[in-house]
C-alpha cells in the first residue's frame, strides 16, 4: 500500500534491527513524502525513503525537555494539512510507551486522517534476541511490561501491585532507576534470588547482555557500563538464555566493520554483514556526482545503434547511463542493436534491474579479460564510465582494432560520512575496514583522517590492495572473487584472525 496524501501513519519501526519493521511499515516508508523519526530508529530504515522525501528528526535525546514533542505535534499537523503523506516512525510499537495514542488523539482533534501500523515491541523482541522468551510452558504463563519511569515525567510508577502478579516482568526505560525498582520489587514480595537480565541496544550489533539476580542486576549493569536504551527482564525464563542464546553466537558479532562504499551502492554489503552479526559503520569515502560535462555522453546515447558493444564497468555506470537516457526521453529500446558487456555481478544485476540481460560478463576489469570477451575489432565500442577512469581497458581494446568512445557519465567525489561515524573512526571504534575501490583508499586520509586504532584492512581486489599498500596499510585479506560475496568472506577471514 502506498502512502496517501494528507494522511499520517503512526508506524512502529521495531526495536533496532531494521529487518524487524513490518512489510506495511516499509511500504509506507518507501512511498511517503515526509518522515518524522525518533532517536532509536535504525539509520538503515531512513535510507529507504524516496530521495526527495523530507526526513525530520523529532526525537528527544535523554535528559531533554518536552519541547520536541510540541515541535513534533505541530509538524505532524502542518505537513499533513499541506497534503503530504506523513510517516511518524517510532521505535518499537507506537502504542507501547510510545506516545502514539497522544499523537493519534491530536490528529483526530485536528480532523487529520491517520492509521496505526503496529511494530515489533522491544518488550518481547529484545529479550528474544538475548535468547529469553517472555513466556515458557512450566516456567512462566504471564508477563507484565512496565516502565521504571513514566514517559515525560519523574513520577514513580507503583510497581508493588505488579510485582507478584506475573511470572515475567519486563522493565523499559529504567537504567537510572534500576536499583530503586529492584529494591521495591523485593520489598513487595519478589524473590531477590530470581534471575534477571539487562539488555542494552538489543537486536543490534551493539547488543550487550548482563545477567544476574534481582538483587544484583542493578550493580552488575552499572559495573558493565550499561546505558540506555536498555530493557530488563526478571523471572525464571531468564535462565533459558544459557541454552537458547543465538544472536551473539553469529560469526561477526561484537565486530565493528566500516563500509566505505558510496551510500547508493552499499546496501547489499551492509545487509550481509549485519546478518552475520556485525555492527556496521557507514563511512562513505567516495560519492557519485555529475560528470563535468554531459556533451560526449549525450552525443553517444543519441546514436547507440551505431555501436557494436557497450561496456559497463560498474553498477553506477549502468544506473547513471539509464538515468541520462530517461532525461533524453529514451529507454532500454535504444540498446536493441547493441551488444552489452558488464564487468562483475553487481553491474549485471543493475542492468537486469533495467530489463536488459548482458551478452558478456567478464569477471574482472582487466584489459585482457575485456579483449578475450569482445574478440578483435573492427567495430565501435561505447564505454560510459567514471570520469578520468584508468586508461588500460581502453588501450587494450584499441590495440585489438576497436574504436572506443570513452565518455563520462559520473565522477567520483569525496564522501561525507556522518559526524557520529567519523567520531567512531577517530575513537578507534572500528575493528575492520573494507575498501571497495582504489579511490576509497586514496580518499581515506582527507575524508576520515587517522583511525584511533589500527583496524584490519580488507580489499575487494588487486588494484584496491595495491592502493592500500601504497598508502602504507597492511592488508589482512583480499576478496576472491572480487565481489560482495567475496568481500564478506574476506571480512569473515579477517575476523577469525582477531583475538576475541
Ligand atoms: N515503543 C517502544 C518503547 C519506547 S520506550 C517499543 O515498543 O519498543 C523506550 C524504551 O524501550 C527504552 O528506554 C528501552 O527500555 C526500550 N528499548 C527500545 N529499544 C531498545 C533496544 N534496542 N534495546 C533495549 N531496549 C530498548
Amino acid at each position: 500500500m502506498t502512502a496517501a496524501a494528507g494522511t499520517v501513519y503512526l508506524v512502529g519501526a521495531g526495536p533496532g534491527d531494521p529487518g524487524l519493521i513490518t512489510v506495511r511499515g516499509l511500504e509506507l516508508l518507501r512511498t511517503c513524502d515526509v518522515v518524522l523519526y525518533d532517536r532509536l530508529v535504525a539509520a538503515e530504515l531512513l535510507a529507504e525513503v524516496k530521495a526527495d522525501a523530507e526526513k525530520i528528526f523529532v526525537g528527544k535525546t535523554p535528559g531533554q525537555t518536552h519541547s520536541r514533542q510540541l515541535v513534533s505535534d505541530a509538524l505532524l499537523v502542518s505537513k499533513a494539512s499541506e497534503g503530504k503523506s506523513v510517516v511518524r516512525l517510532k521505535g518499537g510499537d507506537p502504542f507501547v510507551f510510545g506516545r502514539g495514542a497522544e499523537e493519534a488523539a491530536l490528529l483526530r482533534a485536528s480532523s487529520i486522517p491517520f492509521e496505526i501500523v503496529p511494530g515489533v515491541t522491544s518488550a518481547t523482541a529484545v529479550p528474544a534476541y538475548a535468547g529469553i522468551p517472555v513466556t515458557h510452558r512450566g516456567l512462566s504463563a504471564s508477563f507484565v511490561v512496565l516502565t521504571a519511569r513514566e514517559e515525560g515525567g519523574d513520577a514513580d510508577p507503583d510497581v508493588s501491585k505488579l510485582s507478584v502478579g506475573a511470572e515475567t516482568l519486563v522493565l523499559l526505560m529504567g537504567v537510572a532507576a534500576l536499583e530503586k525498582i529492584a529494591r521495591r520489587l523485593v520489598e513487595s514480595g519478589r524473590d531477590p534470588r530470581e534471575p534477571a537480565a539487562t539488555i542494552e541496544w538489543g537486536t543490534t550489533g551493539k547488543q550487550k547482555v548482563v545477567v544476574g539476580k534481582l538483587d544484583t542486576i542493578a550493580e552488575k549493569a552499572a559495573a558493565s557500563g550499561i546505558r540506555p536504551p536498555a530493557t530488563t527482564i526478571v523471572g525464571p525464563v531468564v535462565s533459558l538464555r544459557d541454552s537458547l542464546r543465538w544472536f551473539e553466537d553469529r560469526p561477526l558479532f561484537g565486530r565493528t566493520v566500516a563500509v566505505t562504499r558510496p551510500p547508493q551502492g552499499s546496501r547489499e554489503l551492509t545487509t550481509r554483514l549485519v546478518q552475520l552479526g556485525a555492527d556496521v559503520v557507514s563511512l562513505p569515502l567516495i560519492d557519485i556526482a555529475e560528470p563535468d560535462s554531459w556533451a560526449a555522453a549525450d552525443e553517444a546515447l543519441a546514436k547507440l545503434s551505431d555501436y557494436s558493444w557497450v561496456v559497463f564497468a560498474s553498477m553506477h555506470a549502468v544506473a547513471r547511463t539509464f538515468a541520462r537516457l530517461r532525461s533524453l526521453d529514451l529507454d532500454a529500446r535504444a540498446f536493441a542493436h547493441t551488444k552489452i558487456a558488464c564487468v562483475g555481478e553487481r553491474t549485471r544485476h543493475e542492468l537486469a534491474h533495467h530489463g536488459l540481460s548482458a551478452d558478456l560478463v567478464p569477471e574482472r576489469f582487466t584489459g585482457a579479460e575485456m579483449v578475450a570477451g569482445l574478440g578483435d575489432g573492427p567495430g565501435t565500442v561505447l564505454f560510459p564510465r567514471v570520469q578520468d577512469g584508468p586508461p588500460e581497458p581502453v588501450s587494450a581494446l584499441t590495440e585489438h582494432g576497436w574504436q572506443v568512445d570513452d565518455v563520462a557519465v559520473y565522477s567520483n567525489i569525496p564522501g561525507k560520512p556522518d559526524a557520529s561515524n567519523l567520531q567512531r573512526w577517530a575513537d578507534g571504534d572500528v575493528d575492520i575496514v573494507t575498501f571497495t575501490s582504489a579511490s576509497t583508499v586514496t580518499n581515506l586520509g582527507a575524508v576520515a583522517g587517522h583511525p584511533g586504532s589500527s583496524p584490519l584492512v580488507v580489499c575487494i581486489g588487486p588494484s584496491t590492495e595495491r592502493a592500500a599498500r601504497e598508502a602504507g596499510l597492511d592488508v589482512a585479506a583480499v576478496a576472491e572473487p572480487h565481489d560482495t560475496g567475496g568481500l564478506v568472506a574476506a571480512v569473515l577471514h579477517a575476523a577469525r584472525s582477531m583475538q576475541s
